[in-house]
């Protein structure tokens, strides 16, 4: 039997087995998607052993998305832009690694926010692993201009220079987070994407209530709680809203396309995330 897993350190949090196994299974394709903790002096040992023919692949994340990347022997271009490593593709011996997370915001945005970034303003929170790949997709879609905030600040500054050798024709502002600096960047039709942590737990925001104007899409990264406070509030001040989850999915239907090389059974892989945060 062929292997897929997702590798972290912790793990045990991780829905992807329930969503990468209901697929494989609806599909009847004889590969095990497996939960595997590796702690980060032994990441060097594992990448090495997919070499050996059983594995197809893994998805990785915290805290070895940036660690794996001088233990592969290729990089797709969304993952050298960004930096970061999510899926890795183990074929005739040789590891390539792809970033879906860039993918997977953008069919979510565009599928389930039913937004397209073309021309739009963004105000974009965080400037960590998760707002850089947010950033790429949107200037890779055509945000006229994103501003980053950041508690740091010097970070969000990093991330723009960062972004300053990608080509791109967007914008880029960086500032700290603040409720005043970010309703100023915001109007109707605008977009705020939440890529910090906060809000995991279901009491904090990253942002005051009153600085979310209505008539824009507000979207949160985290998916448990679902709805974050963020969103909750958004919601009640006639924002739209969209959470974590459609992401996680598509970045995961996006692998599992990588994969397998047919088209990811995105329902189906989302009703299964949906039962397996619930228990
Ligand atoms: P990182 O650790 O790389 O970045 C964390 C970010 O949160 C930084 O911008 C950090 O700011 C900010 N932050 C943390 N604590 C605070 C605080 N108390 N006040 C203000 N800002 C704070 O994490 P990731 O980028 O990997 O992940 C961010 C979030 O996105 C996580 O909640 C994760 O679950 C989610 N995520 C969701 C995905 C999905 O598919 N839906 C995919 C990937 C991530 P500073 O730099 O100042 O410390």
């Amino acid at each position: 039997m062929k292997r897929l897993a997702v590798i972290g350190y912790p793990i045990h949090h991780s829905i992807s087995p329930a969503m990468h196994q209901a697929a494989l299974d609806l599909y009847g394709i004889p590969v095990v998607y497996e939960r595997r903790e590796v702690v980060p002096d032994k990441l060097p040992a594992f990448i090495d052993s997919l070499r050996d023919g059983e594995w197809m692949g893994i998805n990785v994340t915290v805290p070895h998305k940036e660690a794996v990347i001088p233990l592969l022997d290729g990089l797709s271009p969304d993952a050298e832009a960004i930096g970061a490593v999510n899926t890795v593709v183990a074929s005739d011996g040789r590891l390539v690694g792809y970033n879906t997370d860039a993918d997977g915001f953008l069919r979510a945005l565009r599928e389930r926010g039913e937004f397209d970034p073309a021309g739009r303003d963004v105000a974009l929170l965080g400037a960590g692993g998760a707002a850089r790949a947010v950033l790429w997709a949107l200037c890779r879609a055509g945000a006229r201009k994103v501003t980053i905030f950041n508690r740091h600040v010097e970070r969000a500054e990093r991330l723009r220079m960062a972004a300053a050798v990608w080509g791109i024709s967007t914008q880029l502002d960086v500032a700290r987070i603040d409720q005043f600096s970010v309703s100023a960047k915001l109007s109707r039709g605008g977009l705020l994407v939440n890529a910090t942590s906060v809000g995991l737990a279901p009491t904090e925001t990253p942002v005051a209530a009153e600085s979310i104007p209505e008539g824009i899409l507000v979207v949160d990264l985290i998916y448990n709680p679902r709805p974050t406070r963020l969103l909750r509030e958004a919601g009640e001040r006639g924002a739209r809203t969209l959470d974590g989850l459609p992401m996680l999915v598509h970045q995961g239907a996006a692998a599992f396309e990588r994969w397998m090389g047919r088209a990811a059974p995105v329902d189906v892989m989302f009703a299964a995330a949906e039962r397996a945060l619930q228990h």
